[in-house]
């Protein structure tokens, strides 16, 4: 699938539901309301799209929600997606976790074929963590990420940079990943949805700033490695792992992008910063045939705008984008 950019979609983010154990303070809302299960597709369902864009040249397949890992019965969907990492169709399948569940799930996820995870932990101090998350332990992460190791999952930690609350760790978050073996990925707030009291311009910190102060301590080799997306990466010399800068805010990424993003309702982003969306549901749920599923995912990556603008400034006290990171799983 080529975009009208020239760009070759390679990757699909699939929200696999909008629920959450967690209600992270930059991503919801504490009352959010969920979507009714009606709205939403089932795991056969999720199944065929998946199968439809990985016949049209998706290689990377990513799980991601809301938290998927407490969807009901997710691991049939990894063991079913499998498949084609065993036919090579596929070359990746991978899941984002906030890794609450990961204790349970670490061996079953290794032996559907995931190689590598992103968890995202934005603190290593139980009650920052507590008060982030609002209703996570830190523990039972922990306990996830020993999990993930011993079912020898390769791990990545994905922070968000938040001003005065994290910020004065990060350095120490840097060493820990170094420790753990894990890379680390840090990323800039972005205004999406609606999340209540706080406003973005508080949580906002510009990466460019946290990257001049972890270099105080280590140094940062830069890597010409890539993933499409929308980190840059570099070396931490004195830990031998990488560290990868997410900066929406500061710096526009999308000449590269390769993916487009599923909810879990069916509904296909062509980009993270914009609105415009194709239904797949409807042709989905219209035919056992995948010619109207396959014919809209072709209208639809015709239709991949060529980037974002994402703006947090005090004049700009509405989110960018209305719907919640949790929609689309980031
Ligand atoms: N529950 C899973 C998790 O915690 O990784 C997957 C979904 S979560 C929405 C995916 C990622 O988006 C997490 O790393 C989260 O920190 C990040 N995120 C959520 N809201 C965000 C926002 N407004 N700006 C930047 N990152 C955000």
């Amino acid at each position: 699938m080529i975009d009208p950019f020239g760009r070759q979609i390679s990757y699909l983010r699939v929200s696999v539901t909008d629920r959450c154990d967690f209600r992270c303070v930059y991503c919801m809302a504490e009352d959010m309301t969920f979507l009714p299960k009606a709205e939403i597709l089932s795991l056969e369902e999720l199944d065929r799209v998946c199968g439809a864009f990985i016949r049209k040249g998706v290689k990377k397949l990513r799980l991601t929600g809301g938290e998927p890992l407490v969807r009901r019965n997710i691991m049939s969907l990894f063991r079913s997606l499998g498949r084609h990492l065993d036919t090579g169709a596929l070359s990746e399948l991978t899941v984002t976790t906030n890794g609450s569940q990961l204790a349970r799930f670490a061996d079953e996820l290794k032996s559907a074929g995931v190689k590598r995870i992103n968890v995202s932990l934005d603190t290593l101090d139980p009650e920052k963590f507590a008060a982030i998350t609002r209703w996570g332990k830190l523990d039972q992460v922990l306990e996830g990420l020993d999990a993930a190791k011993r079912a020898g999952l390769a791990v990545k930690i994905n922070a968000v940079a938040l001003k005065g609350v994290n910020d004065d760790e990060l350095d120490r978050i840097v060493g820990w990943c170094g420790e753990q073996g894990f890379d680390l990925t840090l990323i800039e707030v972005m205004p999406m949805g609606d999340i209540g009291g706080e406003t973005r311009i508080d949580q906002y910190l510009p990466l460019s700033l946290v990257r001049g102060q972890l270099q105080r301590h280590w140094t940062l080799d830069e890597t010409d490695y890539r993933t499409g997306g929308p980190a840059r990466y570099y070396n931490v010399r004195e830990t031998g792992r990488r560290i990868g800068f997410i900066t929406p805010m500061t710096h526009n990424f999308c000449e590269s992008c390769n993916r487009v993003r599923l909810t879990c309702t069916g509904t296909l982003y062509m980009c993270l910063g914009q609105h415009d969306s194709a239904d797949l549901r409807a042709p989905l749920r219209a035919s056992p045939s995948d010619t109207p599923l396959d014919a809209a995912i072709e209208e639809a990556i015709a239709r991949k705008p060529k980037g974002h603008d994402f703006i947090i400034d005090r004049r700009h006290a509405k989110p960018a984008v209305s719907r919640h990171m949790s929609v689309t799983g980031g």
